[in-house]
């Protein structure tokens, strides 16, 4: 497939440079973010944690491993931006609150992905991982909580999926929720493989 990703270089060329937001940063502006005009697979997260905003690598971290292991997709797979667009609901890391981290940024998802998302035209399969993504995504179509949304996964199908957050913090949550290891991974990584084929 061929695509001008030119206008797509240029925007990620401005989201990069984006301060917008830097006064409530406690680390400063650095959006990681990854995407491609061909890329088959969109993965919507929340925001960078501290040590993605150390490296700028996306889900490098015990919940990306985790992410892989429920896709089954190899790090090569996962990282190859022809293939597989990275685009958290907030591109910084915004801290702390609460006990956990803070939420994604709203200046992100108000300036830039209203005119990032239709620049990726191949995107076959979107993951909606967790309630930022999924508020924004699905709108009144989510269910009343995140358990809600993701039980209802058939309804999404095919195009979409929306999951919990890998994080080992949710460890509790799939202990009580066998179903999603029983039912949902496996549509899923059906899903991955209809749109990445063979990795
Ligand atoms: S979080 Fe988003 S809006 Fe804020 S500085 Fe980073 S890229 Fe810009």
């Amino acid at each position: 497939m061929t695509a001008d990703s030119r206008p797509l270089d240029n925007l990620l060329g401005a989201i990069r440079a984006c301060r917008l937001c830097e006064a409530h940063l406690p680390l400063g502006p650095r959006p990681v973010l990854r995407a491609s005009p061909t890329a088959r697979l969109l993965i919507v997260g929340q925001a960078p944690g501290t040590r993605v905003h150390a490296s700028g690598v996306p889900w490098d971290d015990a919940s990306g491993r985790r992410l892989r292991e429920w896709l089954q997709v190899d790090a090569p797979t996962f990282y190859d931006e022809s293939r597989v667009a990275i685009v958290p609901m907030g591109f910084c890391y915004p801290g702390r609150a609460g006990g956990g981290d803070a939420p994604p940024r709203p200046e992100c998802r108000a300036t830039w992905h209203g005119t990032l998302l239709p620049m990726l035209p191949a995107v076959g399969l979107t993951l909606l991982i967790g309630q930022y993504a999924q508020a924004y995504f699905l709108g009144s179509h989510r269910g009343a909580t995140l358990t809600d949304t993701v039980r209802a996964w058939r309804e999404y199908a095919p195009d979409v999926v929306p999951l919990p957050h890998p994080s080992p913090r949710n460890v509790a949550w799939f202990k009580a929720n066998p179903w999603f290891d029983d039912e949902v991974l496996p549509a899923l990584r059906a899903s991955v493989a209809r749109v990445l084929g063979p990795t």
